[in-house]
């Protein structure tokens, strides 16, 4: 099981805390259901898996290594980040970019905008594609956009969480 914690919340009012606490209990529970074990190991063709099968990308997803030792199994993997919200600049007003992490390190930033406009289901599959994709699996895609990158880790994880928020019964079966 994986567990997400904000260490270091930054530019973050009491309101937006609270959707923010909202969206990693959503992102939490899918991550570690049935539901969502399933759908990752039975996707057909990632693309950038790094030679890893769908097995080995669930485990790098939730545990950190492509092949855990069984005694870490039994403990939680707590992954935690530095969480910035963002003005976006008057240059990238037209741009579809919600957030992004920089690479290499545990800071993810979502622009303020996109952050007030979103449900707590669809922060949770943001924060699914840059927390669980990126950072907890380290798995990465092509910045431009297409079916290569539709078809990375973090994109594809990205719809499974969006469509397993949107069920009542998060995460389980069918
Ligand atoms: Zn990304």
């Amino acid at each position: 099981m994986v567990r997400f914690q904000v260490k270091r919340p930054i530019n973050i009012d009491a309101a937006q805390g609270t959707k923010l606490s909202k969206a990693l209990d959503i992102l939490e529970r899918i991550v570690n259901s049935e539901g969502f074990r399933r759908r990752v190991l039975e996707h057909p063709g990632y693309t950038w898996n790094e030679g890893l099968t769908n097995e080995q990308i669930l485990h790098r997803l939730i545990w950190g290594h492509a092949e855990p030792r069984l005694g870490a199994l039994a403990v939680p993997r707590i992954v935690t980040f530095d969480y910035e919200l963002v003005q976006r600049p008057w240059y990238k007003k037209l741009s579809s970019v919600r957030g992004w992490r920089v690479p290499g390190t545990n800071d993810i930033y979502t622009y303020v905008d996109v952050f007030d406009e979103m449900s707590a289901e669809e922060l949770a599959s943001h924060l699914g594609h840059e927390v669980v994709g990126h950072l907890a699996g380290e798995f990465d895609h092509p910045e431009r956009g297409g079916p290569e990158r539709d078809g990375s880790v973090p994109y594809v994880i990205d719809g499974f969480i969006e469509e397993l928020a949107k069920k009542p019964s998060l995460g389980e079966a069918a």
